[in-house]
């Protein structure tokens, strides 16, 4: 079989299919090179792909390994935007909030309720607020704002309630990587650009294999940096300018058991300790409580503190004091790209930022939830470098859905390598399991090999 000619609608993604891959890669040459695995750099393949450009993806870790299984895995339209009048953007992101719930299968409708009182938001305020977020949604403006009768405590005089997605952000970027393969990109895991050179108008990229050692030297027209937190790096590895005002914050999350929250609904708070948003989610047998976000210098550094464990445990003890940090089953974190000056990391703006510097291309920042709108920007500038006429709108679709959750399935048609690729990104189970996936740990490691070292530090 060649794998390097598109098209492999039914075929395996496997460990096996990598090696092939791996072994014929040396010396070959490819229209656009995507650096990083996570929602950005799948969104890119996945739409290039599905037009027919040679495109190979690069990822140093698992594919998702990096904030793109740390977010709070929401997708919505981000009512708190309206506060300061973004209102283009949350149009926006509204706009991809539908699409992505009503055609992946994967994204599924969350009611959430924002609560009003003293110590949260005024029921006037929110209630202009919401009746906007709907009618830029196509939902019923109309909005009542509902009473507490003893669901909340009693400080709490009532709460709006709408309506928002929730994925399992790994797995959305799963399936966009098997979309693309299956559209004949390459997408290699645990493959890292380590060297770039410019010559005779092409990028030569030197790609180490973190499994085995082994190198591999490619080339490529365009090249394409999606690597997130690592962006900077990958410019200097480039000799490209760094972006500046390019900043990291880490945002963490606390997972419970079910019955610790026994609600369907969602729920958005004010912490009282400083007046940031946090969330209360559901998921399964699990709900988390999320987010701080605080400056980090380390693109690596995904470490859960235990202050900031205090912060979200303090910022909710009152409203609901079972979650306690003894209740607490498992964490995940995520880290941002921040694009902007300022001091205060909640109030520098998350939007995504396209520049193109000749044919070396960056695209940093932004959101789960409109990884689509990057894709589909960057998609434009390729089709102008390379000359070709390419399908845009409306793009780029996910070809793949998962037909059962088993283990052997997901061993030959998403590419895990290591135990924890399943239980952490590709089944997930780590976060939404009462028992963090341990239960199932020995089967995978029959199945896959449990010859590598794993990495998983939750509780
Ligand atoms: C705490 C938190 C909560 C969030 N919540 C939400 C939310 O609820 N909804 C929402 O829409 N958005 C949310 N976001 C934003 C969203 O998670 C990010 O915008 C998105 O995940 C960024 O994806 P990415 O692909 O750009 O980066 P990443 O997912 O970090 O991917 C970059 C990848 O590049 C790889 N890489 C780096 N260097 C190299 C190299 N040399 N060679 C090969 N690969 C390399 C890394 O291993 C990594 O996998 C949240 C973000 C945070 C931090």
């Amino acid at each position: 079989m060649n794998y390097f000619q598109g098209g492999r609608m039914d075929s395996e993604f496997s460990s096996s299919t990598r090696t092939i891959a791996l072994n014929d890669l040396d010396g070959k040459d490819f229209e656009v090179t995507v650096i990083g695995g996570g929602i950005t750099g799948a969104g890119i393949a996945n739409i290039l792909a599905e037009n027919g450009i040679t495109t190979l993806l690069l990822e140093k870790g698992d594919f998702a390994c990096g904030t793109s299984s740390g977010s709070s895995k929401l997708v919505h339209g981000g009512l708190r935007y309206l506060q300061s009048g973004r209102f283009v953007e949350v149009y926006r992101l509204l706009h991809e909030r539908n699409y992505l719930m009503n055609h992946t299968g994967i994204v599924k409708p969350l009611e959430f309720h924002i609560l009003t009182g003293a110590t949260m938001w005024s029921s006037v305020e929110l209630g202009i607020g919401i009746s906007i977020y709907n009618a830029m949604s196509g939902k019923n403006p109309i909005v009542r704002h509902h009473h507490n009768n003893g669901e909340y405590p009693g400080e709490i005089n009532g709460f709006y309630s709408y309506i928002d997605g929730i994925t399992v952000d790994s797995e959305l970027v799963i399936y966009n990587i098997v979309s693309a393969y299956r559209h004949g990109a390459i997408c290699l895991n645990y493959s890292e650009a380590a060297s770039i050179e410019k010559s005779d108008g092409r990028y030569r990229v030197g790609i180490k294999d973190t499994l085995s050692g082994k190198s591999y030297n490619i080339s490529s027209k365009i090249l394409i940096n999606a690597a997130g937190p690592w962006g900077n790096d990958i410019l200097k590895l480039a000799g490209m300018p760094e972006e500046e005002n390019f900043r990291l914050s880490k945002g963490i999350h606390l997972v419970f058991p079910f019955t610790v929250w026994n609600r369907k609904n969602a729920v958005v708070i004010k912490s009282p300790i400083d007046g940031r948003q946090l969330f209360i989610i559901p998921s399964g047998e699990v709900a988390y409580l999320g987010t701080t976000d605080v400056f980090v210098t380390d693109p690596e550094d995904f470490s859960v503190q235990k202050e900031d464990i205090e912060y979200l445990i303090d910022s909710v003890k009152d409203l609901f004091p079972d979650f306690t940090s003894e209740n607490i089953t498992a964490t995940f974190s995520g880290i941002r790209v921040l694009l902007g000056p300022g001091n205060d990391p909640g109030k520098i703006s998350r939007d995504f930022s396209i520049r193109a510097n000749e044919n070396f291309i960056s695209v940093l920042g932004g959101k789960i939830t409109d990884y689509r709108v990057g894709a589909r920007k960057t998609a434009k500038i390729v089709s102008k470098l390379l000359g070709k006429n390419m399908k845009i709108k409306n793009m780029p679709y996910i070809d793949y859905s998962r037909e059962s959750d088993d283990v052997d399935h997901i061993i030959k048609y998403e590419c895990p390598l290591k135990p924890e690729d399943i239980l952490r990104r590709r089944l997930a189970v780590r976060l939404y399991s009462a028992d963090s996936g341990k239960s199932m740990e020995d089967e995978i490691r029959k199945k896959i090999g449990g010859t590598h070292e794993d990495t998983y530090t939750g509780k």
